[in-house]
């Protein structure tokens, strides 16, 4: 038996970076999934390869920060896979590197609004479908910048990911009686998208390699299969935990 056979999932930023990988996992252990994004085209193409390879996904378009989008989602993966087991709080934004007194408001407000915002209406659409069903698991990617600050990091991000982190925390107290499971998972540096620019920076890419122990970026599959996990009923007793996959970063 899979790991999440008979389980129904939405993975927000489902389109690349780690969302697609946990799309591909899921959907390779049985569940069926919606991916959400604002990148039609290449969701569209995710879900096509994820049907290809045998497995069950649907695609559609979905901004986190609208809470009609979130309520469409829901009903398209009810209407389309039957009921709602598995929710991914994945898509993020990062922030510019200003100090706080060159920030600028609306760059505050945008990513407040896409990672921590956006990671309350999905949760808040979520949750009847779950309770509809007897429970669920929800997961938030924070990062591991919601636990510690660094200084070149924009404090937008950092102050988003945290917010991820307590959000999760004050959920899964809420729902813990109605068998909803809230856990955040914090990423270290991981090879996407979202790091390509200072990858390829190289004093940048010294700087953050020089505060993972392991010496070395992350691959979307090492963080997807602690997604799974949370997502599985074999995390059926955890809930409101941080889930670090890092390389150490937070461990000094
Ligand atoms: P990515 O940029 O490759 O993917 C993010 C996805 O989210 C993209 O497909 C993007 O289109 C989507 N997205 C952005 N805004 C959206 C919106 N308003 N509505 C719907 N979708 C939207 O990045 P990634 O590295 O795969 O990041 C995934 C998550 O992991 C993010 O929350 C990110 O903050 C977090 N994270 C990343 C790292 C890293 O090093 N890559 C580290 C820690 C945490």
């Amino acid at each position: 038996m899979a790991r999440l056979d008979g389980k129904v999932a939405i993975i927000s930023g489902g389109a690349r970076g780690m969302g697609e990988c946990e799309a591909r996992l899921f959907a390779a252990e049985g569940a069926s999934v919606l991916i959400g994004d604002l990148l039609d085209d290449a969701g569209e193409v995710v879900a096509a390869s994820i049907v290809a390879a045998g497995g069950r996904c649907v695609y559609r378009h979905l901004d986190v920060t609208s809470e009609e989008d979130w309520s469409a989602a829901v009903s398209a993966a009810v209407s389309a896979f039957g009921r709602l087991d598995i929710l991914v709080n994945n898509a993020g934004i990062g922030s510019s590197s200003h100090r706080i007194e060159d920030e600028p408001e609306e760059a505050w407000d945008r990513t407040m609004d896409v990672n921590a915002k956006g990671v309350f209406l999905g949760t808040r659409a979520a949750i009847p479908a779950m309770l509809d069903v007897g429970g669920g698991s929800i997961i938030n990617i924070s990062s591991q910048l919601g636990i510690v600050a660094v200084p070149y990091n924009g404090s937008a991000y950092q102050s988003s990911k945290g917010a991820v982190r307590l959000f999760t925390k004050s959920a899964a107290i809420q729902y813990a009686g109605d068998g909803i499971r809230v856990n955040s998972v914090h990423p270290g540096p991981v090879v996407t998208e979202m790091t390509r620019a200072s990858r390829a920076d190289a004093e940048r890419h010294e700087m953050m390699l020089a505060r993972v122990p392991m010496g070395r970026y992350g691959e979307p599959e090492e963080v997807a299969y602690a997604v799974l996990y949370l997502a599985s009923d074999e995390s059926s007793f955890v809930t409101g935990s941080e889930v670090v996959v890092d390389g150490g970063w937070t461990a000094q």
